[in-house]
């Protein structure tokens, strides 16, 4: 049974990868994203339903679009796998919970988040927005004796982040998706959170200005350090609890 319902996620996290990818190339371009059906970028071919098939679509057409023959990226099966392990993960650490489908929520916004701000360096608002209020209506229907602290927990991680926005060293985008982290995690659990991001995205920039592949100036979005931390805290918050001494 426990195989039956690991593949399931795993499948249910492909489409939904599948669709993500359409959400991240429509968000940042204000277009219609729930109507219209997906197109090639290219040769604005409408695509069948046989193109829309994850991965293995991409893998049948041996990364071409089937219209002009434009390469496609394989970005778009990475992150339709991505997301399908990721829900396979989500699955396996937090079994059949409600706890395992506010995970799923959580995962998909980060994925979202994530490839937009790689792209175009910005978080949109929307996403973020969308997440605190997720969050917040689920605390207040399943949780409110809890609520006091993932309020905290916004606050905190809000502040935190817009102390570097103020200096300009980061985004608001930045501050929101970390409010969001304090709305989904609470107080402690963000608190690592942030410390992990300022660490792993510390040790970036020293191997990046070592391998001088980047010149000092050039930004490097912190959206993605942050989604990684979160992650971890996500499937081994008692490991990094511990570590910091708060559990
Ligand atoms: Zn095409």
């Amino acid at each position: 049974m426990t195989i039956y319902y690991a593949s399931l996620f795993f499948i249910l996290g492909i489409c939904l990868g599948s669709f993500f990818n359409v959400l991240i190339y429509r968000i940042p371009k204000n277009e219609r994203f729930i109507n219209g059906r997906s197109y090639c970028p290219k040769c604005e071919t409408k695509l069948s339903a046989l193109d829309l098939i994850p991965i293995f679509s991409y893998l049948a057409l041996r990364g071409k679009c089937r219209y002009c023959s434009i390469k496609i990226s394989i970005r778009y099966p990475l992150i339709e796998l991505l997301t399908g392990l990721l829900f396979l993960a989500s699955f396996v650490y937090f079994d059949l919970s409600f706890e395992l489908i506010r995970s799923l929520v959580f995962i998909s916004l980060l994925i979202i988040i994530t490839f937009i701000d790689l792209d175009h360096m910005i978080i949109p608002h929307s996403l973020t927005i969308f997440g605190i209020a997720f969050f917040f209506s689920w605390h207040l229907f399943f949780n409110i004796g809890q609520l006091p602290t993932y309020v905290l927990g916004l606050i905190i991680g809000f502040f935190s982040l817009a102390i570097f926005v103020f200096f300009g060293a980061m985004g608001g985008g930045d501050a929101m998706l970390a409010a969001m982290f304090g709305m989904y995690f609470g107080i402690s659990r963000t608190f690592v959170t942030l410390m992990l991001s300022f660490i792993i995205g510390g040790v970036f920039s020293i191997i990046v200005l070592l391998l001088r592949k980047r010149s000092r100036k050039e930004k490097v979005p912190f959206g993605p350090f942050l989604t990684l931390s979160a992650l971890l805290m996500l499937f081994f918050d008692y490991f990094f609890l511990a570590f910091y001494g708060l559990q």
